[in-house]
């Protein structure tokens, strides 16, 4: 494992958690191995108990019923269940989202323009913030399903989900949210925000990877595609993962007991981090709605560098992103910054700086050394 390296990449994913390791380690072993469908015995029975509970715990942090959980293996699953399954249950008809998605949502959509769905990417405003304005002028009578993260995974930027919300209610059109960097970091609600299928990952809240959750509405309709033995309504077949679901249950514990005092102190380290590197280099660029966004999430360019090399492979000691992290295979800008209109001389020299529960005052002063470091290589 690397050492000596200040972890500033929360957004691509986050560590585990002691607590949510130690909530997640009986479950491994013995008897808490069993499955939780043999709940003809007594550790399976235990089992079905663990899975419940997390899914409270998932619930009551959403403000939604347990029964409207459904377990995944991520919010890329989540996503793809959310939107296609959703649309090919209907079969055919209008889908609309956003240009600056993550790839788990914009994916499906795609896939679905080839399944003889018609499809609307709409472009992101400057500001990374979609509201009820921007998607209200492309609702048709045939649409069946609008597609909007919560808070963006490059920006940190937080779209007006309750009034987009409000306008898919008011029109009948089912509503997806991608909440994977929502979840746990600030307030959701559901019973305000009323979302149809929501999708969340427990590796974005110190959980562990592969597990996370689509939440379905009740009465909502979907066309399952992992079919099998019946697990989790009909719609996610396959033997349940119960120690990663215990795990993102005991994050989600977690969150609800620290989002306050958390969310203050790191976006308190977060303006340090971002008003120092302003003060000590020259054209410093902040990308994204600087007031409606995250307070983990910085994403700024450094201008007036003209070296071949990103700026993100020249910095030493930090371990930040580039554009986005889950793109990693796919060459270029950043979609999101192309899609927000940064000029790809500067989205070139890009970093997205997220900050999470380990991050110290520390981490922070050592973050603006190795920039401006790196900025004057
Ligand atoms: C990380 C992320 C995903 C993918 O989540 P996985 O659990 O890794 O599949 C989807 N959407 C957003 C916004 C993300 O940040």
């Amino acid at each position: 494992m690397a050492s000596d390296c200040v972890y500033l990449d929360h957004a691509a994913t986050t560590p585990v958690d002691e607590r949510v390791l130690e909530a997640m380690q009986p479950w491994f072993r013995g008897l808490g191995a069993a499955n939780p469908a043999s709940t003809q015995h007594a550790p399976g029975h235990a089992a079905a108990r663990a899975v419940g509970e997390a899914r409270e715990q998932l619930a009551e942090l959403l403000s939604v019923t347990p029964g409207e959980i459904v377990f995944t293996s991520g919010a890329t699953e989540s996503c793809n269940l959310g939107i296609a399954g959703f649309a090919r249950s209907i079969g055919r008809g209008h889908v609309v989202t956003v240009a600056h998605e993550h790839p788990a949502g914009l994916d499906p959509v795609r896939r679905l323009a080839g399944e003889g769905f018609e499809t609307t990417i709409l472009p992101a405003p400057s500001t990374g913030v979609v509201t009820a304005a921007d998607i209200e002028p492309v609702l048709r009578p045939d649409t069946l399903l609008v597609s909007v993260m919560w808070a963006n995974n490059e920006l940190g930027t937080i779209n007006d989900m309750e009034g987009i919300a409000m306008l898919c209610r008011d029109r009948g059109v089912a509503l997806h949210c991608d909440a994977t960097q929502a979840v746990g970091k600030i307030p959701i609600n559901l019973e305000r925000v009323p979302i149809t299928l929501l999708s969340c990952s427990a590796h974005k809240m110190y959980g562990p990877k592969g597990v996370g959750a689509l939440y379905v509405l009740a009465g909502t309709r979907l066309r399952p595609f992992i079919e099998g033995g019946g697990h989790e309504r009909g719609l996610r077949s396959g033997t349940l993962n119960v120690p990663g679901i215990v795990g993102l249950g005991e994050a989600c514990r977690i969150c609800s007991d620290e989002m306050n005092v958390e969310s203050a102190r790191l976006a308190e380290l977060r303006d340090r981090l971002e008003s120092s590197v302003i003060n000590r280099l020259e054209q410093v660029h902040v990308h994204g709605d600087r007031t409606l966004r995250l307070p983990s999430i910085t994403n700024i360019s450094l201008g007036g560098l003209l070296g071949p090399d990103p700026l993100v492979n020249r910095l030493r000691g930090l371990a930040c992103a580039a554009g986005a992290a889950c793109s990693s295979s796919r060459e270029g800008p950043s979609h999101v910054l192309e899609a927000i209109g940064v000029p790809p001389e500067r989205a070139r020299n890009a970093l997205r700086l997220s900050l999470g529960r380990s991050t110290t005052a520390t981490d922070i002063d050592t973050a603006i050394d190795c920039i401006v470091a790196a900025a004057c290589s």
